[in-house]
């Protein structure tokens, strides 16, 4: 059982030519609104390769509120996992060009009030992995890490959007998960996107077993356990990018909790990054598990 401290957005998303300028309207030609949010791609990516899941996640009083209950049944997830407060729920609004290039502006609402309270004991004490991003507020993130790493169960950081991240969380976090332009801001990459050997050093010696750094069309590496390992992007036709770092962090969790090497499991989360971005959106893009084997015998 996966347990994740979630996020929702509703992602609003238009396909356009080539991104707007300042001040500029442009014609779009598809128009998508999606349930998403870094938390919610992880729990329905997750549960599409076949782990069960749970979590915790806020939405607030709206009509994006109904969208998110409807989204949580139609997943099938425990009606438990969502919880309902005054405000808004979170709400993008984003950008995709011809080449597959997006831009996406989030406003977290409701999301920044989970809180430690909103964990259920029950279900968190039945995970065998917690997964967290950092659209979740570090209070909640830090007390399902801590419950989790006293019962030595295994725990998933991606670090996005990028902000420092707090020590007591690093202590607790097993598998660390950041893209290229979070692992610059955390002074792991140097300017030229090469890795920085003692910062690594440093941020694994402060907890983490291994630190994955996905780098889109160019693959991923990871440090730690098995040592420096690198894979390359499988190579796909791009639709848009959306939900390829989710769907590699979802990727990368479920197979190591399925027994997977490192290397093995950075293998199907490329897989599973690389089906994403040849499809539109992203919750439609995530594979189930056999799509995930069929691509990669092909
Ligand atoms: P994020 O969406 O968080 O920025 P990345 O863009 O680094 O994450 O993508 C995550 C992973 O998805 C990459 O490590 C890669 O394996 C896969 N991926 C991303 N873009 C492509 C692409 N254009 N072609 C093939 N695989 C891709």
């Amino acid at each position: 059982q996966v347990f994740v401290v979630g996020s929702f957005v509703v992602a609003c998303t238009v396909k356009v030519a080539r991104l707007p300028r300042p001040g500029e309207s442009l014609d779009a030609a598809d128009f998508l609104s999606e349930p998403g949010g870094k938390g919610f791609n992880l729990a329905v990516a997750a549960q599409r390769l076949g782990a069960a899941v749970d979590g915790a996640f806020v939405v607030g009083e709206d009509a994006f509120a109904d969208v998110a209950a409807a989204a949580f049944r139609r997943q099938g997830f425990p009606a438990g996992m969502l919880a309902r407060r005054p405000g808004s729920t979170g709400g993008g609004v984003g950008f995709v060009d011809r080449a597959g290039e997006n831009c996406l502006a989030v406003s977290l609402g409701a999301n920044l009030s989970l809180a430690p309270e909103d964990l259920d004991a029950a279900a968190l004490a039945r995970a065998d992995l917690v997964m967290a991003t950092f659209e979740s507020p570090d209070a909640p993130i830090r007390a399902a890490f801590a419950q989790a790493r006293a019962r030595g169960v295994e725990t998933l950081l991606n670090a996005s959007p990028a902000r420092p991240i707090d020590p007591a969380i690093l202590a607790r976090t097993r598998t660390l998960l950041v893209n290229e332009v979070e692992a610059a801001d955390l002074g792991l990459l140097d300017g030229d996107g090469r890795a920085e050997p003692r910062a690594i050093e440093a941020l694994l010696g402060a907890g983490p077993e291994c630190l994955v750094v996905t780098r889109g069309a160019a693959g991923a590496f990871a440090y730690g356990g098995a040592g420096p390992q690198v894979q390359s992007a499988f190579a796909v036709p791009v639709v848009d990018t959306i939900g390829a770092g989710d769907a590699f962090a979802a990727g990368f969790a479920v197979s190591r909790l399925g027994g997977c090497t490192p290397a093995e499991a950075l293998r199907r989360a490329a897989a599973c990054g690389a089906i994403t971005v040849g499809r539109f959106g992203a919750l439609d893009a995530f594979p189930t598990a056999t799509e995930l084997d069929r691509f990669l015998r092909e």
